[in-house]
């Protein structure tokens, strides 16, 4: 099973990736956790070329190639290993934020975007994606904390329209694929949310 955790920058996806882990666990099922873009040692190389501005310059079409090549490797050096071997994969971002962030840069080809996708996943779909979606100014919020750590990346620093803009993408995606997505309200507490997830995978795979 593949589960898929999207939403904007500063949505909260990492922690409660971390949560459905522990509680998949507590009910001994296996569990793998990972996280695009990297994922893989090949993938993670191609995440610091892009994302640290170590290639100044690339354009649209060079970067979403970059990003399907690291997709490429994690799918096939991780992902569909660990799906046949029975395992609950856990992957942070995967096709959504692909089409959320390049897929909104003004110019880029969406056939292309979309080749990409088919040449990248083959046959590995999510069978749940949870779209995790908070109000901007608590994201902004969140990711103001981060950039004061210096830990911000390149598109963190990204303006809070921008920001705004790829919510609501996520959210038409979920629109737009009912049976696959799932929209999981961000307010209340860190562990209202992890309630919120757990219920729905839960009620998702009949655990
Ligand atoms: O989720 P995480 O913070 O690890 O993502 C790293 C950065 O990569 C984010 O700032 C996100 O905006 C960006 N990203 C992207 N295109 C993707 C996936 C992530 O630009 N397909």
């Amino acid at each position: 099973r593949l589960i898929t955790f999207e939403g904007p920058d500063g949505s909260g996806k990492s922690t409660q990736v971390a949560r459905l882990a522990l509680r998949l666990e507590a009910r001994g099922l296996p569990v793998v956790t990972t996280r695009e873009p990297g994922g893989s040692p090949g993938a993670d190389a191609i995440r610091h070329i892009v994302l640290s501005g170590a290639a100044e310059g690339l354009g649209v079409e060079t970067e979403a190639l970059l990003f399907a090549a690291a997709r490429y490797d994690h799918v096939r050096t991780v992902i569909a290993p660990a799906l046949r071997d029975g395992a609950f994969v856990l992957c942070d971002r995967f096709l959504d934020s692909t089409r959320a962030y390049q897929g909104s840069v003004p110019g880029l080809d969406q056939t292309f975007l979309a080749e990409l996708e088919a040449a990248t996943t083959s046959d590995v779909r999510p069978d749940l994606t949870l779209v995790l979606d908070v109000d901007s100014a608590v994201s902004q919020e969140r990711i103001s904390a981060r950039r004061q750590a210096e830990a911000a990346d390149r598109f963190e620093k990204d303006g809070s329209d921008i920001h705004q803009r790829r919510r609501q993408t996520f959210l038409e995606i979920a629109a737009r694929e009912p049976d696959r997505c799932v929209v999981v309200a961000g307010g209340g507490s860190v562990d209202e949310i992890s309630d919120r997830i757990e219920r729905i995978v839960v009620e998702r795979f009949g655990l």
